[in-house]
């Protein structure tokens, strides 16, 4: 095949494999299968033996056996939902095929009246007798090496029969092409390597060895986690090339806020700000990615930068996930602003704005009225046009999805700069897949006098012992935080175990109780949160829902129910809501009964440990990357076969043998059918960006 059919065949539309038509494409579809390339990438997890033959004296009930029958008799029943049923023997012994849905004139076509055919299925026994319903394979006898194996099993057969399924792959595989080489060959040898097409035949074959450490996964793991590398040094490269007009500013705004400041900023918060100054200043870009722990005063960092900004003389836009937290984040700033008494024009817009406020903020911001707009994702609409945008500050940034970092790098000219904020402490392989195309800030201390958090754990029927210290903290004026876990497929049954927690905590204190559970809309949410907030209510139960970010400096206690259902680092972070004043703060673990192993082992990381990128290194070991919070939870998927955890050596090789190669060679052409294979298309369109 010539270069430009490799594509062609690889990223053809999953309609061109024979045997793939309207019905089959539909149903690819809706699992987001589009291409070949995309059929090619869903392994097998498992396989289906049917090796096994046997006479019909030798049955098994419960096994899958392959045999060799003839047919006796039909049975074509003219009572509805009355199954076909076909009598077949091998002169040892006889046994049933059974139909339900299959019409008579195919099985006539498939089963002819006495001659020998091959059926391969699981063997049941019903009113003594043997069947086999809706067997798998039915085929004539000089196909039985075909049936007589073992055969992948894939997870998208559900919906498709295995025989149909199995054809498709196969005929894929037939065609798939010969890739030229995109790794050194060296390397390749090294590593004991095979090439693409080999290792990807050998994955979809039941018959060889491949689980996540064989040699032909991890090739193919390893093209994913360089493809992936790749793509984030390419963009980087892109960003950076570009010369942006360097911002001016004296610091005189933000040392009057600092100034005004009840504490002191750390030292990590004043590292921070003199990075992001530089870049600020810089000729370049900024892409910066700042990670810091809960409660590590990432906000008033971002706030510092934008007064620099404004001081510039260009706009500033701060986007958060929530109007909740979009109006705290504007109430804080308006403090600011109001006790060091600059004269800066700033406005909330989020959709619960109305109309017609909300067009006189796009008018203020299109005609530079405006300098510091902070709201949800309502500032990043078609609508809002800045007039001289020069920073954009992204918070709680896991929140929104990976990919839309780059719409965000869109909304300003060239000018403008980007920094993104995630609580979320992401340890270090994934931070490197995920970000390693921006500069990362580690706020690691937290403000000084703060107290950590004591962390206890208690068994649930032990539960009583509880009232009376949580008497005490309401006496005090103290809120409480109380959490139960998300039943996620079933916002009824989810309501049902909160309102549980919510009566029984009614009763020892009434009318001092809010629920917040998942049915209720974001709206509904946010009222009961402000009730809190405005310590109309003591005690708030609730599912994860509960938004991160919110600065509760009043709350002091969180009760976990059922917490091991939860991931450390989630722990870590619901923990993290407790503890932001100067008060003593408590966080209790309840646990069922009988703890395992492995749970008293998180128990125990969690009290003795306050650290949550230490944390969420642990929580990666324990289970896996799939389940790191956050990323789970907004459904990003973000390898198709790599893992981090089993192939972090791949990861530092990758990094190193990128670092190794010339800029200019980023861009070869034998790396783009290599990006192609995993969707990496180019998100960043260099002309807008450099416009
Ligand atoms: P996060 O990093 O989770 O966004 P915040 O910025 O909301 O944390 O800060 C948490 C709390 O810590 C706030 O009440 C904030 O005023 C306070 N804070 C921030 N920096 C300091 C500091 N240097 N000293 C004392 N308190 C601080
Ligand atoms: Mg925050």
């Amino acid at each position: 095949m010539k270069p430009t059919n490799y594509k062609n065949f690889l990223f053809a539309d999953i309609t061109s494999v024979n045997g793939v038509g309207k019905k089959i494409s539909t149903y690819f579809k809706k699992k987001k299968v589009n291409t070949i390339n995309d059929l090619l990438w869903n392994l097998p997890y498992s396989q289906t033996d049917r090796s096994e033959t046997t006479t019909l004296d030798k049955l098994e009930i419960g096994k899958i056996f392959t045999l060799k029958i003839k047919v006796l008799k039909y049975n074509f029943p003219r009572i509805r939902n009355l199954p076909n049923r076909i009598k077949c023997s091998d002169n040892n012994g006889e046994i049933d095929l059974i139909f339900f849905n299959s019409k008579e004139g195919y099985i006539r076509k498939i089963l002819p009246l006495n001659e020998w055919v091959v059926v391969s299925g699981k063997v049941n026994y019903f009113k003594n007798r043997y069947q086999i319903t809706n067997p798998n394979y039915i085929t004539t006898i000089d196909k039985i090496d075909y049936v007589k194996s073992v055969i992948p099993k894939y997870s998208l057969t559900e919906g498709l029969t295995e025989k149909v399924y199995r054809k498709i792959i196969e005929n894929i595989l037939l065609n798939i092409p010969d890739l030229d080489e995109w790794h050194d060959q060296d390397f390749i040898k090294k590593m004991k390597f095979l090439n693409w097409k080999q290792s990807m035949i050998n994955l979809h074959n039941a018959n060889t060895k491949n689980d996540i450490n064989s040699a032909s996964y991890r090739r193919l793991a390893y093209d994913e986690i360089f493809a992936n590398s790749l793509f984030l040094s390419k963009n980087r490269n892109k960003i950076k090339k570009v010369k942006k007009i360097t911002k001016n500013f004296s610091q005189s705004y933000s040392s009057k806020i600092i100034n005004t400041l009840k504490f002191e900023l750390t030292k990590g918060q004043n590292i921070i700000i003199n990075e992001i100054n530089e870049d600020l200043k810089s000729s370049q870009r900024m892409f910066r990615i700042l990670q810091g722990d809960v409660g590590s005063g990432k906000t008033i960092i971002a706030l510092i930068a934008a007064i620099n900004v404004i001081e510039a003389g260009y706009q500033c836009a701060l986007m958060v996930p929530t109007s909740i937290l979009a109006e705290q984040h504007f109430k804080l700033f308006e403090k600011l602003i109001k006790d060091a008494n600059l004269n800066i024009k700033f406005d909330l817009l989020t959709s619960k704005i109305e109309r017609d406020k909300k067009k006189k903020i796009l008018k203020d911001v299109e005609e530079n009225k405006i300098n510091f707009l902070i709201g949800t994702h309502a500032l990043f609409q078609k609508t809002v046009n800045f007039n001289k945008l020069g920073l954009v500050i992204i918070d709680e940034q896991h929140k929104f999805g990976v990919n839309q970092r780059f719409m965000f790098a869109k909304k300003g000219d060239k000018n403008c700069d980007l920094l993104l904020m995630s609580a979320t402490p992401i340890p270090r392989t994934m931070m490197m897949s995920i970000y390693g195309d921006m500069d990362t800030s580690r706020l690691v201390e937290k403000p000084l006098h703060r107290k950590p958090i004591l962390t206890l754990s208690k068994p649930e029927n032990k539960i009583d012992d509880l009232w009376p210290f949580i008497k005490n903290k309401l006496n005090k004026n103290e809120q409480v935080f109380w959490v139960c876990p998300l039943i996620e497929d079933s916002k009824k049954l989810d309501f049902t175990s909160t309102k549980k927690t919510f009566d029984l905590l009614e009763k020892k204190f009434p009318k001092k109780i809010g629920l917040i559970h998942g049915s209720l809309d974001q709206i509904e949410k946010e009222k009961v949160l402000k009730k809190f907030l405005d310590n109309e209510i003591s005690i708030l139960v609730s599912t994860t829902v509960i938004e991160v970010g919110i600065d509760f400096p009043n709350a002091t206690t969180i009760v976990i129910e059922n917490s091991n259902k939860f991931g450390l680092a989630q722990l870590h972070q619901l923990r993290g809501r407790v503890g932001r004043g100067d008060k003593d703060s408590t966080c209790i673990l309840l646990f069922k009964n009988q703890l395992s192993q492995n749970a008293k082992k998180r128990i125990q990381i969690l009290k003795s440990s306050n650290d949550g990128f230490y944390i969420a290194e642990e929580d990666m070991k324990l289970r896996g990357y799939g389940d790191l919070i956050g990323f789970k939870q907004s459904g990003i998927k973000l390898f198709k076969i790599a893992d981090p955890v089993h192939h972090e050596d791949l990861f530092n090789l990758a990094s190193q043998n990128i670092n190794k190669l010339d800029p200019k060679n980023l861009n070869d052409s034998k790396y783009e059918i290599l990006l192609k294979l995993f969707d990496k298309v180019d998100l960043i369109d260099e002309e807008k960006i450099s416009a």
